[in-house]
């Protein structure tokens, strides 16, 4: 029997099929907007909420990713896109996205099968709702606005980590392995980095549930979908004028994060382009002209003093 009814009686609707129990709670329900009366009708139909809570988990993380990756690996075969390729002259073929395609899915089945499965004990524990109706999309805009800038922070201090000596060699060169990246590319790594990065993303909505009882399921859910698109957009390889950057200019996008694999260093944040400005660790030839111009500043300035 499901928790996503508070009070009352409509979890003992003894009807059959997903689109009767939609309808009866669209009838009874009027209160309950479009999309928390999907929710419900699913948690009513699961029947198990552990059940439910894994497969809406795996389900999201699949077509949410791959589908995501869909539209660039058909922008990859227009060549009209070609001009706003960041690394034109590499175009992964379908070879290199079919190998990658098979090892993400087998790290998808082989890391994450388990953790998703146990997540709802642990929502459970921690007070993470799964209760109608949502909260208001004010307290859900914040949480996630919270979630992005905390990500933002643990991806960029560990990925620093990962790219000093035996973490790199061992672990983050995996994920090099295409100084070119494409959409698909964004989850292909070592099992200990996805865990490790993974943290970011699903520890941090932990931790506030922990310290505040106040987080509903269905803001993490929408939290894991924004930061998967923000993941393979990152690695798309294109930047069309339209990208978020050229509007939002604190916003990292496909631009900040291709440089990174191009050059290996530099521009190790995920979201935001403030911890490598503010820390000098932007990568690219434009970055490290800039960087050798304030150096060389800095000493002039430091001579003159000593002079
Ligand atoms: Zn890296
Ligand atoms: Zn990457």
């Amino acid at each position: 029997m499901s928790d996503v009814f508070n009070s009352s009686g409509l979890q003992d609707v003894s009807v059959p099929t997903f689109k009767a129990i939609l309808t009866n709670i669209m009838e009874t329900q009027k209160n309950l907007n479009f999309i928390e009366q999907l929710w419900a009708s699913y948690y009513t139909y699961m029947n198990n909420d552990v059940l439910a809570t894994g497969l809406l988990f795996f389900l999201t993380h699949e077509l949410m990713y791959f589908g995501r990756c869909l539209p660039w690996y058909i922008i990859d075969k227009i060549p009209y896109f070609n001009r706003w390729k960041i690394q034109p002259k590499y175009i992964p073929s379908d070879k290199e996205q079919w190998e990658c395609f098979k090892s993400v899915l087998k790290s998808h089945l082989l890391v994450e099968a388990l953790p998703i499965w146990t997540f709802h004990p642990l929502c459970k524990k921690l007070g993470i709702a799964v209760t109608v109706p949502f909260p208001s999309l004010t307290e859900m805009i914040l949480q996630w606005c919270l979630f992005f800038i905390l990500e933002d922070m643990w991806h960029y201090w560990a990925h620093r980590l990962f790219h000093f000596g035996p973490f790199y060699k061992y672990i983050h060169k995996q994920h090099h392995r295409y100084a070119a990246p494409f959409g698909l590319a964004a989850e292909y790594a070592h099992p200990l980095e996805t865990m490790s990065l993974g943290f970011g993303t699903v520890g941090f909505p932990i931790i506030y549930a922990a310290l505040t009882h106040h987080l509903h399921l269905f803001t993490v859910t929408c939290w894991i979908v924004f930061r998967l698109f923000q993941a393979v957009d990152s690695h798309s390889g294109y930047d069309f004028p339209w990208s978020l950057h050229h509007f939002i200019p604190f916003w990292a996008g496909a631009e900040h994060h291709d440089l990174h694999h191009h050059y290996f260093i530099g521009n190790y944040a995920s979201s935001f382009r403030w911890w490598d400005y503010s820390l000098d660790t932007e990568a690219g030839p434009e970055a490290k002209r800039e960087r050798e111009e304030r150096m060389s500043r800095k000493a002039e300035i430091k001579a003159k003093k000593f002079n």
